[in-house]
């Protein structure tokens, strides 16, 4: 079953035409990293899956689990299972970390009870992430480091287990160390260490840096993004190999450069 279909997707943004033409079509049980240059339109489609309002869909349709879900409510969209790791979420003064996950635990059909006390699988989550309860009663992402910020939404995803995980460049900000833990977090929200078909999450990365991808076991399809739509489909390792060797400006001029295997030696990425 297809879990993210987007078919000819074309998207305004104040006025102006962001994504054109977008096609992308991501199964069940597999993960996908989208890569390209500031300003493609990366963000762009995020938002645009999530249904924020100023991100105008003009043409073409967006599925999740075979359902038409291109005018439906954000807050739909997040209960059928779709779960974003943003690349820079907002801080929420007044609203503690801690009562969001307790929120986000009712939504996924957790009876927690109605007390400002963490349930304990809560707390053992963030402990795992390294937030002492001075963070967790601490408002959403207020004065957060960038790697706190990463870390914090790692931990809304790992309460409400979306079937569907979009990470809007986890590692961006986040020192070594951390990259590591978020990755091995990411790995098991993904279910990357189950046998192939018990694996029923999907994923959609977007990363600059192909570093993390090394920790997240088989990536199923690579895509280059520029000017609001995909320009070239194909294998991970070589994509990203042909990326960290020649730059996103060769694929303007030849996408097929991933093919020339003569210009992958010399760059020492194995996925
Ligand atoms: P990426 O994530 O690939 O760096 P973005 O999706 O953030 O790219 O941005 C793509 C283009 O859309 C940019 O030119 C950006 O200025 C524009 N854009 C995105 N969101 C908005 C917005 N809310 N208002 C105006 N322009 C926007
Ligand atoms: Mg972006």
């Amino acid at each position: 079953m297809s879990w993210l279909r987007i078919e000819k997707l074309a998207v305004e943004v104040r006025g102006k035409l962001i994504l054109k033409d977008f096609n992308l079509n991501i199964e069940k049980g597999e993960v996908h990293v989208l890569l390209g240059p500031n300003g493609a339109g990366k963000t762009t489609l995020i938002k645009t899956i999530l249904g924020f309002k100023n991100y105008k869909v003009v043409n073409g349709h967006i599925f999740f689990k075979d359902k038409d879900i291109t005018n439906l409510p954000t807050n739909e969209r997040i209960q059928m299972g779709i779960g974003v790791l943003f690349q820079h979420p907002p801080a929420i003064n007044g609203l503690k970390l801690s009562k969001l996950l307790t929120v986000c635990s009712e939504k996924r059909g957790n009876n927690t009870e109605c007390t400002d006390e963490l349930s304990s699988d809560i707390q053992q989550l963030a402990t795992r992430l390294k937030f002492s309860p001075e963070y967790i009663n601490r408002d959403v992402n207020l004065g957060f480091s960038g790697g706190e910020v990463k870390r914090s939404e790692i931990l809304q995803m790992m309460v409400l287990k979306p079937d569907l995980l979009l990470f809007d460049e986890p590692d961006s900000g986040v020192d070594v160390e951390n990259v590591e833990l978020i990755a091995k977090i990411m790995r098991e929200l993904l279910d990357r260490d189950k046998i192939p078909s018990k694996q029923g999450k999907s994923g959609l990365i977007i990363t600059h840096l192909g570093y993390i991808l090394k920790f997240l076991g088989h990536i199923t399809r690579a895509h280059i993004m520029m000017d609001g739509t995909i320009t070239c489909s194909g294998d991970p390792a070589l994509i990203i190999n042909s990326i960290m060797k020649n730059g996103f400006e060769a694929c303007r001029e030849c996408v097929s450069c991933v093919e020339n295997s003569s210009l992958l030696k010399e760059v020492d990425f194995t996925l």
